[in-house]
């Protein structure tokens, strides 16, 4: 299939890199495709990135039916893009588009696509270290319908946006409270695809969260309120006897790239790793008797987020003595360093455009 590139007449001014936030300074381009049944994907192009209109009635806005994925690419120091993991994210997002009955992706053809309008948007991607452009991939369900089920159309985007360093202030430890009243997933519902749904489904414990002074809530698993699933919208680690443990995909955790990531580093580095189920009192008795020594959580936006503080009900542990521990201070400057080019690629991670 071929792209059609249409330039936008007018483009906007990327802020410098100290006024960075996340999430809105977009680039001036989008690229979009249309999935019908009798044409399959089709009218691929990049145009200007602008507003458009779809019917009130669009699936997509009574019934949730949409998926997504968040990546970034990196500019290093000899001026090269980097991709990281890429492909990764486009096989995970067929595995959410089956999971929600979305048609899947010819995925060599989305990576070129999502490439070239890279390329294009290339004055976009900001420079300063931990700065990057954030990738977000999108399929909505566009039949003007109210009846109940999949949609017959659907529309795919991929838009752009530079973000600010996310450690700007500092590798700060966060403090995370575990909700004793949500639940964020339960297996065999949509918990491991990336669907909006769940997003929405987390807020009203995040709102709380906040409330009460903490930055993320740690989710248990739906069915015995028991065992640690993910904190926010990142998996978690727990480094215990010095092994490094992190809960099993148990079909309500989100897949995450960057948990394979430092699963597989961690291995490369002689770690004894344990994917397995982990409950929270586990946790709280590994840190009375001092065998928890870190806890972080990893995801694209912040690579790794070290967490200093954990709250459960009346009962409160900390972690570490208020700095980043070792570990996983290691992580963050191994996968920045393959991200921004500063280290070599041992693990065939990144893709370099152009
Ligand atoms: C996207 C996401 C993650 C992190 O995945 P990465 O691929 O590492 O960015 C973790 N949990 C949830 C719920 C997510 O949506």
């Amino acid at each position: 299939m071929e792209i059609k590139v249409t330039r936008a007449t007018q483009t906007g001014t990327r802020p410098k890199d100290a006024d960075l936030g996340f999430g809105t300074a977009f680039t001036d381009h989008m690229f979009v495709m249309e999935y019908a049944m009798d044409k399959g994907w089709h009218d691929a192009r990049i145009e200007p990135f602008s507003d458009f209109s779809m019917s009130p009635a669009a699936m997509v806005f009574h019934y949730g039916q949409a998926i997504f994925e968040g990546l970034k690419a990196y500019k290093t120091a000899d001026n090269k893009i980097h991709l990281f993991r890429a492909r990764d994210n486009f096989k995970r997002m067929n595995r959410s588009a089956k999971g929600l009955c979305i048609p899947e992706l010819d995925i060599d053809f989305v990576l070129d696509a999502l490439k070239q309008l890279v390329k294009l948007e290339e004055r976009w991607i900001p420079e300063t270290l931990g700065t990057s452009l954030y990738i977000r991939p999108f399929i909505i369900a566009t039949d003007p319908f109210l009846g109940v089920r999949s949609s017959y159309t659907f529309k795919f985007f991929i838009i752009l946006c530079s973000v600010g360093a996310y450690y700007a202030e500092g590798f700060n430890p966060v403090k995370i409270w575990v909700s004793k009243d949500h639940v964020r997933a339960v297996r065999g519902g949509v918990g491991e695809f990336k669907t909006a749904g769940n997003y929405a489904a987390s807020l009203s414990a995040g709102e709380q969260a906040k409330k009460q002074g903490f930055a993320q809530v740690m989710w248990l698993d739906a069915l015995e309120m028991k065992y640690i699933e993910e904190v926010g919208a990142m998996n978690i680690f727990f480094i215990i006897n010095g092994e490094l443990v992190t809960p099993n995909l148990s079909g309500s955790i989100l897949p995450g790239i960057t948990r394979y990531s430092v699963i597989a580093l961690a291995q490369k580095w002689g770690m004894t790793v344990s994917e397995r189920k982990i409950s929270i009192d586990e946790i709280f008795s590994a840190s009375e008797n001092g065998t928890l020594t870190e806890v972080f959580g990893s995801g694209t936006a912040a690579v790794i987020s070290p967490v200093g503080e954990i709250r459960y009900g009346e009962k409160t542990i900390h972690i570490g003595d208020g700095t980043p521990g070792k570990t996983a201070m290691k992580f963050y400057d191994a996968l920045t360093a393959i991200q921004y080019g500063t280290a070599e690629d041992t693990e065939n991670w990144v893709e370099v455009i152009g």
